[in-house]
């Protein structure tokens, strides 16, 4: 399944395609239990798939690209051959990028209002995801509208993803007609800046500079159980905005401190900080010793751990993220090999 693999190739698609189908049927088993054992549900949503979702980013994005059950349900018509296969211009490439940022700005505070406490709001936000992705998927060639484009969870792909451990075959392209100018897949060292258009760009400024701060702030705000008013709506947007806006000016004056040739580094310390600001306050909360004990717990072990693990914990995930990301020696590689390419 990897580069080094001397898997004949036809038994290397059948076996993606078993797993790529084995986690789309744990999605939709989840996403029943969100409505028929919301606690349940909740719990092996937010708890314990999320969790894992920015290491394997991290460490081997093409991986995670070949079985994200979401993937699987975007390229559904392309892979049944009812896609009506749109192109889309370089320009709306970079406009998709933008709203994509965004969306994930928007959808990530929303999970203080509800989705952490609602496993019924957890679905039904995810069924609409779906249905845009399929959507994308039905109009636009392969990856270029929803996984290259427009999913939420793409552009964090392209901050945690430029030091893969490695290059894995491409599941679900069979040829590459080059659709996305740039094709993240298949671009070595891939991240958020190498990308063409203005919109990419401020994009990626936005999702750099701003994503540190959010999740930082992010983890300060409590949880509630749905919308109770205005304030608490403000509250839960403003304060993940606030710390956005805060680093995302750090990011702006440290670049004009570095010199151009260390961008690629500036980048990289800004992702390990997102992602180390995430497990720094995420794994301590899911064994209830979080900022607000008790809550995002997947098992409540407060009371039999040591009080100093929130802080060992952390240090051990930021060396870890700060040697992968800045520190180590990488080679250069993309998430998955390109296919052949062929004209459209
Ligand atoms: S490999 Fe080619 S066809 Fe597949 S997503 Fe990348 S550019 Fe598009």
């Amino acid at each position: 399944m990897t580069e080094s693999d001397n898997l004949d190739p036809s038994r290397t698609n059948t076996l993606w395609r078993t797993v790529r189908y084995a986690v789309l049927a744990i999605g939709l088993a989840i996403l029943v239990a969100l409505v028929i054992a919301p606690e349940l549900g909740r719990h092996a949503f937010w708890n314990g798939l999320i969790p894992l979702a920015p290491a394997l980013l991290v460490v081997a994005p093409g991986l995670w690209r070949n079985v994200c059950p979401m993937a699987t349900t975007a390229l559904l018509p392309r892979h049944l051959g009812i896609s009506r296969r749109g192109t889309l211009s370089v320009e709306w490439q970079g406009r998709l990028s933008l709203f994509a940022v965004l969306l994930l700005f928007a959808l990530v505070p929303l999970r203080h209002v509800v989705l952490d406490s609602s496993g019924p709001a957890t679905a039904l936000v995810l069924v609409l995801l779906a249905a845009v992705a399929v959507t994308m998927g039905f109009a636009f060639d392969w990856k270029s509208g929803w996984c290259s484009g427009l999913c939420p969870v793409h552009p964090v792909e392209k901050l945690y993803g430029s030091r893969p451990i490695s290059s894995f075959a491409n599941a679900h392209c069979t040829e590459c007609i080059q659709c996305t100018t740039v094709c993240p897949d298949s671009t070595r060292s891939m991240h958020p800046f190498s990308r063409p258009t203005r919109a990419h760009r401020l994009a990626a400024v936005l999702l750099v500079g701003g994503f540190p701060g959010f999740i930082w702030a992010w983890f300060h705000v409590p949880g509630n159980d749905g919308f109770a008013s205005w304030s608490q709506l403000g509250w839960c947007y403003g304060v993940p905005l606030l710390g956005a806006l805060a680093s995302l000016l750090m990011f702006l004056a440290a670049r004009e401190l570095v010199p151009v040739k260390h961008y690629p580094t500036l980048v990289r310390s800004f992702a390990a900080a997102a992602v180390s600001c995430y497990y720094w306050f995420r794994l301590p909360a899911l064994v209830g010793m979080g900022v607000f004990p008790g809550e995002g717990a997947l098992v409540d072990l407060s009371e039999d751990l040591p009080a100093e693990l929130p802080l060992l914990s952390g240090i051990v995930t930021t060396g870890f993220f700060g040697w992968w990301l800045v520190l180590r020696r990488a080679h250069r590689r993309e998430w998955l090999v390109r296919p052949a390419l062929v004209e459209r």
